[in-house]
Parts: structure tokens; C-alpha cells; sequence
């Protein structure tokens, strides 16, 4: 938490300059949990107080590697405010997220390998884990319609998250979107966590014990009951980084 914050450059706004350091640490501490596919895949941050502009990494950087400053910012025609390159297709995942969806600020995209194997997986993500009973009540699917270049396939990204907060994108990886950064992070953990849990458990061979759903269901209505999400393990998350100068 002894990071050096530098103030914002500029006229760039205080709320601006936080989530870029939010955003930068999440790149980071993804790279630590080896949730990484290289340079490949995105997180994202709705810029506080605009309109239509979001803060994406700058396409080839490696996630260990990016500070507040590298960020890209952008629009939802694909505009950089700034300078900067980003992924196409991290544009349309993000962007459709961001515009369908006005109470989520933050959402994260990942291809681990235990993700990809669970959304080729016919069934999804099964009831076998209290990881798994934490976020099913969270999750939907998205077919895959190849590399998201396209930009019609964002009004179907949208309505195929509808008022969800993860979504297992179909032999591709998983995607959480959430009021905040620590809120997206806390889901993408343990979905990423249930889905190795599932492909460890399936490897294993023996029948596996399905768990009721209600108990999803009610994991579900206290997780709408609190507010605060994910903050304890945020604080977590800036220990972990302590020492690394992403803040700059
Ligand atoms: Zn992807």
C-alpha cells in the first residue's frame, strides 16, 4: 500500500487518476495469479464522471508491466483520447459491456486455461464446488462467433449478459463486469478458481457429488443484501503489490 501515487498530469481529473492506479494494480496482481494468455486479453474501467470513455491497456504491454499512466483511454466509436494502441477485440468486448450495462464501471476478460476447458464444456460450470455455488448465481453464456472483431456482436454480448455479472463466453474464457474494480476482481477469482476446481475434479475420474441449487440461490441473495464488494480482498490485493511503482 506504500505505493508512490505521482498526482494526475494535467487537467486529468483526481477520480481519473485512482482508477488508473486501481486498473494498473488489477493488470498486475492478474499477472501474478497467472491469469495471463501473454498479451492477449483485456481489463477495462469506466472513466468516473465522462461520458462514454473507458480506460483499456495499451496492446502489447505486458500485464506486469502496466502503470496508470500506460493505460488507453477511449470511446465507444473506438476514438483514443490521447495516444495509444489498443486490441479490436478487446474494444468490442469491453464497449459492449460498458454501453449495455450503465451500473457496471469495471470488467475483466480472461482465456486461463481451466476456463477455456470449462466453457467447451457442454454443461458449464457445474455445482461442485462452494467456489462454484459462490458465483453460478452470477454467470451466463455467450457463444462463440470467433476473434470479437465484429461490432454487431456486441448487442448480442450485451443482451446475453442481461443483468448478470460473469459470463463464461463459450470455448473462449470468462468475462465479470461489476460496480467496481475490486467487485470484478473478487468475482473473476472465484470463477476462475471453480473452473479449476471443475477440470481437476473431472480429471480425477470418480462420480462427482452435485451440490442443490438453492444453495447458489441463497449465496446469491446475500451477496445482493451487502454492498462493499470484494474491498477486503482489494486491500489484499495492494500488499501484494506493495514495492511495484504501477501508480506513475
Ligand atoms: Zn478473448
Amino acid at each position: 500500500m506504500a505505493v508512490t501515487q505521482l498526482k494526475p498530469k494535467g487537467n486529468m481529473s483526481e477520480a481519473e487518476w485512482q482508477t488508473r492506479c486501481d486498473l494498473a494494480a488489477l493488470y498486475r496482481i492478474l499477472a501474478r495469479f497467472r491469469m495471463t494468455d501473454f498479451i492477449y486479453t483485456h481489463l477495462s474501467a469506466r472513466v468516473p464522471g465522462e461520458e462514454g470513455t473507458f480506460l483499456l491497456n495499451e496492446y502489447g504491454e505486458p500485464f506486469d508491466k502496466v502503470t496508470a499512466s500506460s493505460l488507453v483511454k477511449l470511446d465507444f466509436d473506438g476514438n483514443v483520447i490521447g495516444d495509444g494502441e489498443f486490441n479490436q477485440a478487446g474494444f468490442t468486448i469491453h464497449s459492449a459491456v460498458l454501453m449495455a450495462r450503465p451500473d457496471v464501471n469495471a470488467v475483466t476478460h480472461v482465456h486461463t486455461r481451466a476456463s477455456v476447458a470449462v466453457s467447451a464444456q457442454k454443461r458449464g460450470l457445474l455445482p461442485i464446488s462452494q467456489q462454484a455455488m459462490i458465483v453460478l448465481g452470477h454467470v451466463s453464456y455467450h457463444d462463440y462467433e470467433g476473434v470479437a472483431l465484429d461490432l454487431d456482436e456486441r448487442e448480442r454480448l450485451g443482451a446475453d449478459l442481461g443483468d448478470k455479472r460473469a459470463m463464461i463466453l463459450r470455448n473462449h474464457g470468462l468475462l465479470t463486469a461489476a460496480e467496481t474494480i475490486p467487485a470484478a476482481w473478487q468475482l473473476l477469482y472465484w470463477l476462475d478458481c471453480a473452473c479449476q476446481i471443475q477440470i481437476d475434479a473431472m480429471a480425477g475420474g470418480s462420480e462427482l457429488i452435485k451440490l442443490p441449487m438453492d444453495i447458489a440461490d441463497g449465496m446469491m441473495e446475500r451477496y445482493k443484501q451487502k454492498t462493499g464488494h470484494g474491498e477486503r480482498e482489494w486491500k489484499a490485493v495492494l500488499q501484494m503489490l506493495d514495492g511495484e511503482n504501477y501508480a506513475r
